[in-house]
């Protein structure tokens, strides 16, 4: 695998395949890569000749009071699992790169910011809009693999890609879970072995919630009594949990085929704050 740090020799690179004819497929990361990760890379692989991924913890999409400082960096390791992956190329730009001296213009949409993980994290979404439109409009790849569970994120990407006329095609990629169904994160490495233990039970619930809305439940009743569950399970707060439509983020009263719905979720446990999402029209 190919490590490119520097955008002149990212773009010679990705030209280079063009130029052959192969398509590429992109696959954007903070690192701390997990199996999770590594999917995205599969489906990239899958469906396009050549994957570049990237690493960078963007210091713009996280709050001061955030874990810029504390997020899990192993570059060696990273690069390990993508090389056995299969992944061609490795693109770690530095901060100084990203944001030289003078820049100020940032990426917001405060219609799909202001809402869900935007209202706890403010200026989350637009530090992680601005660095995927810099990053997207430096690969010039083909198709950007993304996934959805971090759904409000991939929401704002495909709208962001919609509104600017931008060329990469945006791909959704199914959370990847352990075995007992818990969202594999970087933040997961966080949690203590009780905190795990807790963390896995936020899907079990999730889906239970699910299946009851799906059935034509009352929404609003379930989502309170859910809310009392997931403290119950021991989580410290909920911070939300909520029907919302799956293309405008709109809330919902009513889910069919027509109208494609997720339940949402964000809670907290000790210092870790975990985000899930399950599908509800079937
Ligand atoms: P991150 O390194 O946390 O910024 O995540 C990089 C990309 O990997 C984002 O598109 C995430 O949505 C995606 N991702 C993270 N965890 C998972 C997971 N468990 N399943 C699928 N995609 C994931």
């Amino acid at each position: 695998m190919e490590t490119v740090r520097d955008t002149p020799a990212l773009k010679s690179l990705v030209r280079g395949w063009k130029a052959k004819g192969q398509t590429v497929g992109f696959v954007p990361t903070m690192g701390a890569l997990h199996a999770g990760h590594m999917q995205l890379v599969k489906q990239a692989k899958e469906e396009r000749d050549r994957v570049l991924a990237y690493i960078f913890v963007n210091p713009l999409q996280f709050g001061p009071n955030e874990d810029l400082e504390r997020y899990p960096r192993q570059e060696e390791q990273d690069a390990a699992l993508l090389t056995a992956e299969g992944c061609d190329a490795l693109y770690l730009p530095r901060v100084d790169d990203v944001y030289p001296p003078g820049f100020t213009t940032k990426v917001t949409n405060a219609d799909l910011s202001n809402m869900l993980c935007g209202l706890s994290r403010p200026g989350h979404f637009d530090g992680m809009l601005t660095v995927v439109c810099k990053m997207l409009n430096r690969a010039e790849a083909d198709a950007a693999y993304f996934g959805e569970k971090d759904f409000q994120q991939l929401t704002l990407i495909r709208r962001m890609v919609s509104d600017l006329d931008m060329t990469t095609r945006v791909v959704g990629v199914p959370t990847v879970r352990d075995v007992h169904g818990l969202a594999l994160s970087s933040r997961n490495a966080y949690l203590s072995d009780r905190e795990l233990q807790i963390a896995r039970s936020l899907n079990v619930i999730l889906n239970g919630l699910a299946e009851k809305i799906r059935n034509g439940g009352d929404a609003p009743a379930l989502l309170a009594a859910g809310r009392e569950q997931i403290v119950a399970a021991g989580f410290d707060s909920v911070d939300y949990l909520e029907c919302r439509s799956e293309n405008s983020l709109s809330p919902i009263s009513t889910c069919d085929s027509k109208n494609p719905a997720r339940l949402l979720v964000a809670a907290k446990l000790g210092k870790t704050r975990l985000i899930d999402n399950v599908r509800l029209h079937p």
